[in-house]
């Protein structure tokens, strides 16, 4: 049995050199012995990637025989006059939307997964709006509000695709969630009453800017700015 004389690691017999530090074997002793077979392979191999393929179409089928045996059972079993499994086969519709494409395209920009994400959201709250029959809550109130959503995580994603620090990022995303927290008082508020009373919104939306303040002035300044970076390890 040969250590080695540098890293003290217990060496093969076939050994010509240590695998961590690449330090000869010189053992007189025991020389090296080149009739055994190595411990190791002599030649490199690529691990094979996971398909990507493989897991969306086992993520598909997996979604697809959860919506149709549910669809199955409301049709056949359990129907209480009542599409329940709507619920069922949008949520598949929507995660499915989240996970496969961004599986299967690669290189798909972020925005246009955002975009998908909210169409998603979008397709189930319709769904449930019409086993609910409110189509009227669905135009008046979902709708706007997931439209609203859905430019503003659009329009983030494809800024932040850019490249954007973290200070820049953080700094956008309260913005955007100031922006949304309006916009959805503002839809409320025409949907409940008629006139926009500005409210609760416009307390999220204050502490939202009181929070992007400091942030822009850690942003143009130099000193701070490295020292943010510093501290926080960004
Ligand atoms: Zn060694």
């Amino acid at each position: 049995m040969s250590y080695c004389v540098n890293c003290g690691v217990e060496l093969d017999a076939t050994a010509r050199a240590c695998p961590l530090c690449h330090t000869p074997v010189q053992n007189p002793n025991r020389p090296v012995d080149a009739e055994l077979p190595p411990p190791f392979p002599s030649r490199r191999k690529e691990v094979q990637p996971a398909s990507k393929k493989e897991l969306a179409l086992l993520i598909s089928a997996m979604f697809a025989s959860v919506a149709v045996l549910c669809g199955v059972l409301n049709l056949f079993f359990l129907h209480s006059g009542r599409p329940w499994s709507l619920y069922v086969v949008g949520a598949a519709v929507m995660l499915w939307l989240w996970l496969v494409p961004p599986l299967l395209l690669r290189g798909m920009p972020l925005w246009v997964r955002l975009l998908l994400d909210s169409c998603a959201v979008g397709v189930y709250v319709y769904l449930i709006s019409i086993d609910l029959h409110g189509q009227r809550w669905f135009l008046g109130l979902a709708l706007p509000i997931i439209l609203t959503g859905g430019a503003i995580v659009t329009a983030l994603g494809l800024i932040l695709s850019r490249g954007r620090s973290i200070l820049s990022s953080v700094t956008l995303i309260i913005g955007a969630v100031g922006l949304f927290v309006v916009g959805i008082e503002l839809f409320v508020d025409r949907w409940m009453g008629g006139s926009y009373e500005p409210g609760w919104s416009i307390v999220v939306a204050t502490v939202c800017i009181a929070l992007i303040i400091p942030l822009l002035v850690v942003r143009h300044r130099p000193a701070l700015r490295d020292e943010a970076r510093r501290r926080f390890h960004m």
